[in-house]
């Protein structure tokens, strides 16, 4: 990743990565899930074109971990599969609010990581809520088939810095949900 070296305005999800993220998240419910995201940055723009979970992630109710080898192992396999770059990691909160925790912040500093995705899920008790973005608190939110309340926000850290902000997310995908009524 080193040549990402500003801030960046926008993250795109695309399709696949949409609905990795969510099924993995869903998946692993109600525990969480913890995987890579896949895609390529042009200039202060992320795009996100697909997502990987982690199967052997250890999963705990609010923790969840894999060996470094075997990540290595899944990010080298991931680059010579796809070509795309490893820009990050995703994993999910179950029942719990889609912010970061203290752990995930030192993580991602502690891992050099510069982009997390977070997938908070809860139960939706059959309350149907179209797909939406809450651009103040820069969030995507939305049901699926009323069963599940799902929120996603994109993190990111500044280069060598501590500094760890919430980068605006755009997904298309989402309108062609609502309009068939997926939520
Ligand atoms: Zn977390």
């Amino acid at each position: 990743m080193g040549k990402i070296k500003r801030s960046f305005t926008k993250a795109s999800i695309s399709e696949p990565a949409f609905v990795a993220l969510v099924s993995a998240a869903l998946e692993a419910y109600d525990k969480e899930t913890l995987g890579a995201i896949m895609g390529t940055v042009y200039k202060k723009k992320i795009l996100i074109k697909h997502a990987v979970a982690y199967q052997c992630a250890i999963r705990k109710l609010e923790e969840v971990s894999i060996w470094p080898a075997k990540e290595k192992k899944i990010r080298d396999a991931i680059n010579a599969l796809t070509g795309y770059k490893i820009l990050g990691d995703f994993h999910s909160h179950p029942d719990w609010t889609c912010v970061l925790s203290k752990h995930d912040k030192a993580d991602m500093i502690e891992n050099g990581t510069r982009i997390s995705v977070l997938i908070s899920v809860g139960q939706a008790d059959g309350n149907k809520i179209p797909w939406g973005y809450d651009k103040d608190e820069k969030f995507l939110y939305g049901t699926l088939r009323g069963d599940f309340l799902l929120n996603i926000r994109v993190y990111a850290r500044e280069l060598n810095s501590k500094r760890i902000y919430k980068v605006p997310i755009d997904c298309p995908f989402v309108t062609s949900m609502n309009k068939k009524a997926l939520y």
